[in-house]
């Protein structure tokens, strides 16, 4: 037996439903999911919202469908609750992005099942999870509901499009044109992570909030002339000097409340015992100690990122011909602040280190911050609670993403939103989100749906 596949008695949130029959019945939607096409661009997420419409109205339950330009799709779902508390929103978004058919081993939009997974381009993002909530909502209707049973609030199943490219036709269409339908206290989106580390399923990690994300366009100036005669001054060298001078630049550790809880809880699971002293110690107030765990951790660069903001180099610019001086080179930046962090200090702290008046530095794309959801909140709560059920040595923390997601609009409106991916998985079959072969291991498509399931239940009793 898989050592991730929960044991049924250790789930009282639905103890009596045959979850056998349910993974088989997840499973067939994923299946049916990932073969309809809905890379963006175009998306054309029309033909999969359809599929979910006619699910869910087949089963009775409410659902809202809108074209809001021709081929994509906003779809809401709604199950009543007695209305004593607001709403949770589950959602996910239907469009995947590209393939290089080339480079993968099967078709990635047959669903094949191979070895215990199943491949295909969306099986972890993010149709997993759209599997997953789809079979959470019908379990809701099927044995709460139609039994007699009360919901304290309204389920929101949301399915967007767009999340790929910006959102325009997505999320950001829903909140600018139907946000009465998607009002609600919780929101459960993407955005987390369920690691495997050397085998053991390790942490389910809640992302809470997430980093802001800037551009930044470094220029250097020098004299044009003829590449036969050499110049004091060159654009090209100037920029070269200064992106070095960036790359050795760290900007500072912060702790925040939720990256101390987050060590802090990793620490106590953590296998490597140099690695978990670390994670002890930027957790503690102590000063000293936290400059001691940082220098630890920056060798793992996933956690790295969330101690403090983090530059990363992307696009360079400059010159015309191999035999002209160019006046101009240039380098864009992708600056990723932590939450409520000034990206004009940084851009500061980059200008000292750099050290020449004839390199600008110029802020070109300005994110927007987000107030972080609260991880003591009944939502928080019943997710840790689940995953305790599901897998009592597996510790829930919050998280901080380091990528941008749908969950800061949601913040924004003053929804506390939790980003999740409730699939145990360890870091080969996770670095194939985006890639190639992606695929998804089915215990951990099976533990995934009773973590939302749960969660959900709980939250709604
Ligand atoms: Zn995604």
């Amino acid at each position: 037996m898989c050592p991730m596949t929960p044991s049924i008695s250790a789930v009282p949130a639905g103890a009596s439903l045959d979850w056998n029959a349910v993974a088989a019945e997840t499973r067939t939607h994923l299946q049916r999911m990932i073969r309809i096409n809905t890379v963006n661009p175009p998306g054309s997420e029309l033909g999969l919202a359809k599929y979910l419409d006619e699910t869910l109205t087949a089963e009775g339950i409410e659902t809202h469908l809108f074209e809001p330009s021709p081929g994509r799709a906003a779809f809401v779902a709604r199950l009543r609750g007695d209305g004593s508390r607001r709403p949770v929103i589950i959602m996910a978004h239907m469009d995947v992005v590209g393939v290089e058919r080339a480079k993968w081993s099967v078709d990635p939009f047959a669903a094949e099942i191979k070895g215990g997974y199943l491949y295909g381009r969306g099986a972890i993002d993010d149709k997993g999870m759209l599997a997953a909530n789809l079979e959470t909502i019908l379990l809701l209707k099927r044995h709460v509901v139609d039994t007699g049973g009360r919901l304290s609030r309204d389920v929101i199943f949301v399915a967007n499009s767009d999340e790929e490219a910006g959102g325009e036709y997505g999320m950001g269409w829903l909140v600018a044109n139907h946000r009465e339908l998607i009002d609600a206290e919780f929101a459960v989106n993407e955005g987390g992570r369920t690691r495997i580390v050397k085998g053991k399923p390790l942490y389910v990690a809640v992302q809470n909030t997430e980093k802001v994300a800037h551009v930044v366009m470094v220029t250097a100036r020098g004299p044009s002339g003829h590449a036969s005669v050499p110049l004091e001054g060159n654009a090209v060298f100037r920029l070269g000097r200064a992106l070095a001078a960036i790359g050795e630049h760290r900007e500072p550790v912060k702790m925040t409340p939720m990256t101390r809880a987050f060590f802090g809880q990793l620490a106590t699971v953590w296998p490597n015992d140099r690695e978990r002293r670390a994670m002890a110690d930027v957790a503690s107030r102590d000063a000293a100690r936290v400059n001691r765990g940082a220098r630890v951790l920056v060798a793992i660069p996933v956690f790295d990122a969330v101690l403090r903001t983090g530059i990363s180099a992307t696009i360079v610019n400059g010159g015309i011909r191999a035999n002209v001086i160019p006046t101009e080179a240039t380098a864009t930046l992708n600056i990723r602040t932590l939450p409520g962090q000034s990206i004009e200090r940084a851009v500061a702290r980059l200008r000292r280190a750099v050290k020449d008046s004839s390199v600008t530095l110029t802020i070109t794309e300005r994110g927007e911050d987000s107030p972080a959801s609260d991880f003591s909140s009944p939502m928080f709560r019943a997710i840790a609670e689940t995953v305790r059920d599901l897998a009592p040595r597996m510790v829930t923390v919050p998280y901080m993403s380091t990528g941008a997601t749908d969950s800061a609009r949601l913040r924004r409106l003053g929804m506390q939103a939790f980003g999740i991916l409730p699939f145990p998985m360890n870091p080969d079959d996770e670095d194939r989100m985006h890639g190639n072969d992606e695929r998804i291991p089915l215990a951990s498509l099976d533990f995934g749906t009773r973590l939302i399931y749960g969660a959900i239940h709980r939250v709604t009793r």
